[in-house]
């Protein structure tokens, strides 16, 4: 539904190439080469994610087919053979997400990032920070072009209270004169409990204090716009921002997740002390004859119970920090009494003894050993008591749970 890009172009090389272009993508493409073609793929297709429209068309040379869309609320992206400063203006003022040009290999390539752009800003939601409210509700709009939803605040304090309950604020536009609190000691406080990656926040002021630029970025501001500004420059800065921090959110990911469970790795469970933890339980599992699951299915049968346990495991434990530490061996961080932990382990070691998992033309059964410890030790040295409680379960016949 999402994913439908409807293509308005009269050229046949060019609108078969951006609709190659795109359906390698994994979009799906309706094309159009004139206006009436276009009216009815707008008639039956109501959950466009955007319109890549060519400004003249033979039945319509003055870009009616973008007014035309525009009505429908669709995401308009023109595109034009002639460069005309004066059109740009017009059209970005009409709210269209882009106008580029196609005669530039340059302003072509840029097409496809700025839908798959698009697409991911649905994602993400943005704190808008002015006393003035002509302006929060300008960017509001700019924004709301591009598919970002806002909130706004009226100053600093107001901002910071918002993010305290607001989880899904993913980054932050601010002024800095602004009665209360200013943006700059806003950012400073945000700053003391998220990075530049985590919460990134782009500064805007209409002051000629030639220093505010440095001090925006120096209180931790990722980027800096003076106001008045223009669309185009104020889109790619938010872009700009939002890949950065994607980018990072990804590498995060990499470095710290089980690529093929998807659970956190050893890495993350040892850098991840559980803060304001009442009492941290720690369970060591492990499959019971593994190396029989790979000798009787292959290495790609073991795989595909490491996935279907890491399932059950997310499922039962959803609160808790589950974490593959090595092989077909998981970690549990809990928080909380130890017998209500152990009591969900059981329920979880019963769960996987009666799972069948299939595998091919097959099903697979296993069992799991566990060993839990709850202890105001370092969390080394209660992984080490959980491990060898796991040791006594595997002595003591396997498919068990020890928690003494
Ligand atoms: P026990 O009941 O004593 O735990 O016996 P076990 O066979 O489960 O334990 P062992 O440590 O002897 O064997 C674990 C096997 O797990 C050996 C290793 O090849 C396999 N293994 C480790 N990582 C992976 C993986 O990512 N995928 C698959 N398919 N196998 C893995
Ligand atoms: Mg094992
Ligand atoms: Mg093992």
């Amino acid at each position: 539904m999402t994913n439908q890009v409807l293509v308005v172009e009269d050229s046949l090389t060019f609108r078969n190439y951006l609709g190659q272009l795109l359906t390698q993508a994994g979009y799906h493409v309706f094309t159009a080469q004139n206006i009436a073609e276009a009216q009815s793929i707008l008639n039956t297709e109501p959950h466009l994610l955007c319109a890549v429209i060519d400004y003249c068309l033979p039945d319509g040379q003055d870009g009616e087919v973008i007014e035309l869309a525009l009505t429908y609320q669709h995401k308009v992206i023109v595109l034009t053979a002639l460069f005309n400063p004066e059109l740009r203006q017009r059209m970005l003022a009409k709210g269209v997400v882009d106008y580029l040009l196609k005669d530039n290999t340059a302003s072509v390539s840029y097409i496809l990032p700025l839908i798959q752009r698009l697409e991911k800003n649905k994602r993400h939601k943005c704190l808008v920070v002015d006393d003035s409210v002509t302006v929060r509700h300008h960017i509001s709009q700019l924004l709301g072009h591009q598919y970002i939803a806002t909130v706004q605040a009226e100053n600093g304090q107001e901002a910071l209270a918002a993010l305290q309950v607001d989880p899904d604020i993913t980054f932050v536009i601010s002024d800095h004169d602004m009665p209360e609190k200013d943006g700059i000691s806003m950012i400073r406080e945000i700053r003391q409990h998220s990075n530049d990656t985590m919460m990134p926040i782009l500064g805007l002021s209409g002051s000629d204090d030639p220093t505010l630029t440095a001090q925006f970025l120096k209180a931790g501001a990722n980027d800096f716009l003076n106001k008045p500004f223009n669309p185009e420059e104020f889109y790619c800065r938010v872009h700009q921002i939002l890949n950065m921090q994607e980018a990072t959110n990804a590498l995060y990911r990499m470095a710290n997740q089980d690529s093929l469970t998807g659970l956190w790795n050893r890495r993350y469970l040892f850098n991840q002390a559980l803060s304001d933890c009442e009492g941290r339980c720690i369970a060591m599992l492990d499959i019971d004859f593994f190396k029989s699951v790979n000798d009787t299915y292959g290495h790609d049968g073991g795989d595909a119970v490491l996935v279907r346990v890491a399932k059950i495991l997310q499922l039962y434990f959803p609160d808790d920090l589950v974490a593959r530490f090595g092989g077909e061996e998981f970690c549990i961080q809990a928080c909380g009494s130890l017998n209500d932990f152990s009591t969900r382990l059981e329920h979880f070691r019963q769960r996987i003894e009666k799972t069948a998992i299939p595998y091919q033309n097959s099903t697979i059964h296993i069992t799991m050993s566990i060993g839990v410890a709850a202890s105001d030790d370092s969390l080394e040295k209660q992984i080490k008591l959980a491990d060898d409680r796991l040791y006594l379960a595997k002595e003591h016949g396997r498919n068990r749970l020890v928690c003494r």
